[in-house]
């Protein structure tokens, strides 16, 4: 039997991978603490520029022969990937959960949608088809072909160790690239495995390689004229400064940001179900997603019930250890973010709203004495506060109450961030009004959390995104690829019938 995250009493050496040799960093070291129980679980390096220099030295040696074996070959390496990660999908799912502290479950359906991405990414194939008109002209065709950039780097954030990873390395590999992923050097651990059963799969020596590290290492990577492109997933500040700095060097980025996402609740919805939609939308990974509900808007009279059943909802779920089977909501990442999240409720006593439910006095379930912050809800909250404009990054709820659906529309749509709304309604009219109003990237229509699947773009808008071509879909193979337009003429010798296309 596997042993459970929480019991974990030896400390992992992060190790680091270059030209597909595993080894360990002469940087410097952090040890990063489980956050179901505050214990000692990795030791994760912080890269030099050296290392840096010859993980970027070893993918862009790899590419020259990457590129040239043929596509249908390269997925083979996915196909077999998607094998390893199912064979070994527990195991990841209980590292995720180790050192993220998400509930295992969390864990478990998160890898499902990574491994949605690698099963996207064998059909590349078929996506890079290009197009063709033949006799453009009289004898001469002209055809579109994509082909890889070169280097590619990752840079995800640490809310999902398996899943944001995932989106960026396979399609960008199977697309003919090769790549540097440098994960959150709050979760490395779960990118290690990844890569490890990758290179199991078969893929050649230095396709894939990992640095950990912060901002140095990013920025070194910025810096570095061979480094093509750049896929970058976390908070709005550093996305943007990461599309600018990318961007003035010529590199193609897709910077994906911060988020604030509004639930809108309509008189006539089904109210049960709504309820339910926000508590898993609002506290599940316990309310560190980009799609994350923080703001539901209540308009007109249903807001009374539905405060009512919010409060009972949420007093219900078991907080404690991820890996707990009882447990609804697990800790927080780190003793930071519990302080961050505290601090966001004490401001939001301060501007005046409501306090219903407040996770500042949880205890966990389990006994365990983690990072935890329970289900917490604020009412009357009014959209200029703070609570209701910051991204908290934590399962802190805002309740502000609209007078009817133009108003809710205008409560989501002067937030800065555009990532993704839902609405709850009975009414198919009320439902592709909202739908066609919303300035947000992805919208739902009673579901609560609208994340598209890998064959669709993950859209974020305004500041949740810095960039053209977004993560997943047929927009991250136009990402991962530059598009040549060919056009021939062979000369026709001389005859009665001449043949054309
Ligand atoms: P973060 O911005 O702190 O870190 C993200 C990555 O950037 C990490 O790998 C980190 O090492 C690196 N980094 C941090 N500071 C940097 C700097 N100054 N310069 C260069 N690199 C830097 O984000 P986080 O706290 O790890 O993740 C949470 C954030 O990610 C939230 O804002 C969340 O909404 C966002 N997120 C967005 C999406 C999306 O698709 N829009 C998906 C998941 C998470």
């Amino acid at each position: 039997m596997a042993t459970p995250a929480t019991t974990e009493t030896k400390i992992y050496d992060c190790p680091i991978c270059i030209g597909g040799e595993w080894r360990r960093s002469a940087g410097r070291r952090e040890t990063l603490l489980n956050p179901a129980t505050a214990e000692p679980v990795t030791s994760v390096p912080y890269c030099t520029p050296e290392e840096v220099q010859a993980a970027v030295d070893a993918a862009q040696a790899a590419f020259g022969t990457w590129r040239q074996v043929p596509v249908v070959e390269r997925v083979q390496v996915f196909f077999r990937y998607r094998e390893l990660l199912l064979r070994h999908s527990e195991e990841i799912a209980r590292l995720t959960t180790l050192e993220h502290g998400k509930t295992l479950d969390e864990s478990r359906a998160s890898l499902g949608r990574g491994i949605e991405a690698v099963e996207f990414a064998t059909s590349v194939p078929t996506l890079l088809m290009g197009d063709t008109v033949g006799d453009i002209s009289r004898g001469v065709d002209t055809v579109t072909v994509r082909q890889p950039l070169g280097v590619c780097v990752g840079i995800p954030p640490f809310n999902f160790p398996a899943m944001v990873p995932m989106w960026m390395y396979p399609l960008a590999i199977a697309c003919g690239n090769t790549f540097v992923m440098k994960p959150s050097e709050r979760v490395p651990r779960t990118v290690v495995r990844l890569i490890e059963l990758l290179y199991e799969a078969g893929l050649p020596k230095g396709v894939c390689n990992v640095v950990h590290g912060t901002k140095d290492v990013v920025d070194a990577l910025l810096d570095d004229s061979r480094v093509k492109a750049v896929s970058f997933v976390g908070s709005s500040p550093v996305a943007r400064s990461i599309y600018e700095t990318a961007g003035r060097q010529g590199k193609r980025v897709q910077a994906m940001g911060g988020a604030k996402n509004h639930l809108v609740i309509m008189p006539g919805c089904d109210l049960s179900a709504a309820v339910k939609a926000i508590i898993g939308a609002a506290y599940g990974c316990t309310g560190q997603r980009c799609l994350a509900t923080s703001v539901v808007v209540a308009v007109g009279s249903v807001a009374d019930p539905l405060i009512e059943e919010l409060k009972k909802a949420a007093g219900q779920i078991p907080v404690g250890a991820g890996d707990n089977p009882q447990t609804g909501m697990g800790p927080v990442v780190n003793a930071a973010a519990k302080q961050r999240i505290e601090k966001f409720i004490q401001v939001g006593e301060q501007e005046g709203a409501r306090l219903v439910a407040d996770g500042r006095s949880v205890h966990a379930h389990d006994g365990t004495q983690g990072y935890y912050v329970g289900p917490t809800i604020f009412d009357h909250v009014r959209p200029e506060m703070r609570i209701a404009r910051e991204e908290i990054f934590g399962p802190v709820l805002a309740v502000i109450r609209a007078k009817d659906l133009d108003d809710a529309v205008g409560v989501v749509n002067g937030s800065e961030f555009g990532n993704a709304t839902s609405i709850f309604t009975g009414s198919g009219a009320e439902g592709r009004e909202f739908a066609a109003r919303a300035q947000t990237g992805m919208v739902g229509i009673n579901v609560g959390v609208p994340a598209p699947s890998a064959f669709f773009p993950f859209a974020g808008w305004k500041g949740s995104f810095f960039g053209d071509l977004h993560a997943l879909g047929r927009d991250a193979v136009r990402f991962y690829t530059e598009t040549k337009v060919v056009t021939s003429r062979w000369p026709t010798p001389a005859r009665e019938h001449k043949i054309t296309f």
